[in-house]
């Protein structure tokens, strides 16, 4: 409100003193919004292409018109054709319009367009970029010069088994007998591009591999990370220098950027280096290819936590004071940086919940100093809140039959038909209780605590 008040202001001042070259020289509501300017693989806005520079303006409209025919500078973003620069007829306003006009474009009522079919157009167009034909002739050059691809084409129609799907891959060649189809990735590819390619080239035993002509460490277009966060975090780059050096080895050398794993809660930097395909990992039936593995490397980061608490939990009780509380500050910084918070002292956390799991785990009392696993058992049928988590652990290890063994006196047995009785009428007292659910999540990623959270179906209530 204020602002706009502002700027009336400025405005009525304006009128008087302003130039007449701070307005816009395109006309208003011009017919072809957006253009793509085929040169550098970008849309722009038509009203800033034209500008407010007159003599700029001219010298555009000339150039536009001399390459018209041979090598576009601008296209339509709706229909891709080539289009001019014209003036209105007092030549005081200019705007674009299609070199042929036959009706095909929907940039005159792209209202009828969704945004996806919108999006899926500019797509299409920027394969007439020059960015991306450039990318496709070096990919190609360096395919063609190493030996290990065979079959390398250009823009070949890649039809599915069933004969029902096909798509035009940038790029595609064999290597070892897989079929790899590159795709450059320029500023706009949508996510639902990228989602139909994968499940495409995945029913197809063929592996789709994108190629970005530059990837920035700093804020990155979604559509990066889509593919980034869905390639193990690895993103492959061509450059004049991957070229020149893949030629010269008579091998495809790419720039790998990757990020790994933080232990140390900072920032995550991107590491880059130039290496050569060969040393690439290839997961067809995941889609991926990588050069560092970030998953696994954040899976060993992680099992080496989970393996340091689990020892930590089992002695706890026979450490000397200072060394349990300074390895568990050091655990809890652990696992703090995992999102999962834990008590400042061990002595807060409600032991039966982790003490009733690793016993269930290991099939031995842990802490509580019983000489039969049945005890653990009959303690932990008292623990209500954690019985659930309990129960799907003795699933998971496996602790029937050590159960029955040990329940000599049918003790447990009568137990279990009691509480599973209320389980069924979904006593709320038994609901499990999820304060610790990321920790028991993160400690024993074999249980699966979808199974326990929620009640028995009210259906299976038979007596
Ligand atoms: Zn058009």
């Amino acid at each position: 409100m204020e602002s706009r008040k502002v700027s009336q202001r400025l405005g009525r001042v304006a009128d008087f003193s302003e130039p007449n070259s701070v307005r816009s020289l395109a006309v208003e509501d011009p017919k072809i919004g957006e253009v793509l300017d085929t040169d550098a693989g970008v849309y722009l806005n038509s009203v800033d292409v034209i500008g407010i520079d007159r003599s700029a303006v001219l010298q555009l409209r000339m150039a536009v018109s001399e390459r018209l025919r041979s090598k576009p500078l601008y296209r339509c973003a709706m229909c891709h054709t080539p289009v001019h620069l014209i003036a209105t007829l007092d030549a005081q306003r200019f705007h674009f319009r299609h070199l042929v006009e036959d009706g095909r474009c929907k940039a005159k009522t792209r209202d009828g367009l969704t945004y996806a079919q919108m999006a899926a157009r500019k797509y299409q167009g920027l394969q007439e970029s020059e960015p991306h034909k450039r990318m496709k002739r070096w990919l190609q050059a360096c395919l063609a010069a190493d030996e290990t691809f065979c079959d390398v084409a250009t823009e070949k129609t890649w039809r599915s088994v069933d004969g029902e799907n096909w798509r035009r891959p940038d790029v595609r060649a064999v290597r070892a007998g897989l079929p790899i189809a590159f795709e450059i990735q320029l500023s706009t590819t949508f996510l639902k591009v990228i989602a139909e390619r994968r499940s495409f080239y995945l029913a197809e035993g063929g592996l789709l591999f994108w190629v970005f002509a530059q990837f920035d460490d700093g804020p990155r277009r979604l559509t990066q990370d889509d593919v980034f966060f869905n390639n193990n975090q690895n993103a492959f780059v061509i450059t004049p220098e991957t070229v020149r050096l893949s030629v010269e080895c008579n091998a495809l050398h790419l720039e790998c950027v990757w990020a790994e794993p933080r232990t140390d809660g900072q920032a995550q930097v991107l590491k880059r280096k130039v290496i050569a395909f060969a040393d690439l990992t290839l997961e067809p039936h995941r889609q991926r290819a990588y050069y560092y593995d970030y998953d696994g490397q954040k899976e060993a980061l992680d099992a080496g936590v989970r393996r340091s608490f689990e020892s930590f939990w089992v002695e706890k009780d026979r450490l000397p004071t200072e060394e349990r509380e300074a390895r568990w500050r050091q655990l809890r910084q652990e696992l703090g940086r995992r999102g999962i918070e834990v008590p400042r002292y061990p002595g807060l956390f409600p032991e039966s919940l982790l003490n009733g799991l690793y016993s269930a785990k290991l099939g031995r009392s842990v802490n509580w100093g019983y000489s039969s696993f049945i005890q653990v058992a009959h303690r932990m049928a008292s623990e209500q809140k954690y019985l659930k988590y309990f129960r799907e652990a003795l699933l998971v290890y496996d602790r029937s039959a050590l159960i029955r063994q040990e329940d000599k006196s049918r003790l447990w047995q009568a137990k279990v038909a009691l509480y599973k009785r209320a389980l069924e009428q979904g006593d709320p007292a038994y609901d499990a209780d999820r304060t610790h659910e990321r920790l028991v999540a993160f400690l024993f990623p074999e249980l699966k605590l979808q199974r326990i959270f929620g009640r028995a179906p009210a259906s299976s209530s038979t007596a």
